[in-house]
């Protein structure tokens, strides 16, 4: 018989990326084209510690105030972590992400990008920054409407502020391909190379679709 893994962050990891690579190689795809974002919000230090020992460097958060919280520390004990910002930002709130996130995933409004932009010629500093589209056109979520992408994407153009690629997250409970597929379209349509899609349900799915950013919480976490 085979000795059954026990379940730890770092088995979780492992077979994580085991399921990142399998899924990459089915697309004809290198695995290291796809960066996995251990989403690790509401979880303390206490449980991250042990993902970093594990070797993951990135990770994504939700809130600005409960990262400044948590990862000052982990960072100065690790400094080659990047840390993501995943969730929705206020305005008033973007230089305190600019400052502390490697990457903005949720860029959904002109006054936003604004915002961003004033904080990154003020720091000196440019987090890669992805559109987040609202691809289900659910008016309960976050993200630009897929006729606003092209006027968002001239906007920033103009700013000078550059743009990484799109990110979604599509709407829960049904068939998650097609709109990975009209991500990929829209990014590809607008010669955008970054593609934030995929969660722990669905980030398969997501990497055989040109996904170069899955942001998996509970899969590496557990529940919430
Ligand atoms: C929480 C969150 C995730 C991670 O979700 P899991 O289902 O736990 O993997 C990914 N993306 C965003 C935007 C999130 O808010």
């Amino acid at each position: 018989m085979l000795p059954i893994d026990p379940d730890t962050p770092a088995t979780r990891l492992a077979a994580t990326r085991d399921r990142i690579a399998r899924a990459a190689r089915l697309a004809d795809r290198p695995a290291s084209a796809v960066t996995l974002v251990a989403v690790s919000k509401t979880h303390p230090a206490d449980a991250i510690v042990p993902l970093i020992a594990a070797g993951q460097r990135v990770f994504g958060e939700n809130r600005v105030q409960e990262a400044e919280e948590k990862w000052p520390a982990l960072k100065e004990a690790t400094p080659d972590i990047a840390l993501h910002l995943v969730g929705q930002l206020q305005s008033n709130k973007a230089a305190q992400a600019v400052a502390l996130f490697d990457a903005i995933h949720a860029l959904d409004r002109p006054s936003l990008a604004d915002a961003l932009m004033r904080a990154i010629d003020a720091q000196g500093r440019a987090p890669a920054c992805f559109v987040q589209v609202n691809i289900g056109a659910e008016p309960q979520k976050g993200g630009c409407a897929i006729e606003g992408v092209p006027g968002l994407l001239d906007h920033c153009r103009a700013l000078g502020l550059p743009i990484a690629g799109l990110m979604c997250v599509p709407p829960l409970d049904v068939e998650p391909a097609p709109y990975f597929a009209l991500l990929a379209k829209l990014a590809r349509d607008h010669g955008l190379a970054g593609l934030s899609m995929g969660m722990s349900g669905d980030y398969e799915t997501a990497v055989m679709l040109g996904s170069t950013h899955v942001r998996v919480g509970t899969a590496l976490f557990g529940a919430r």
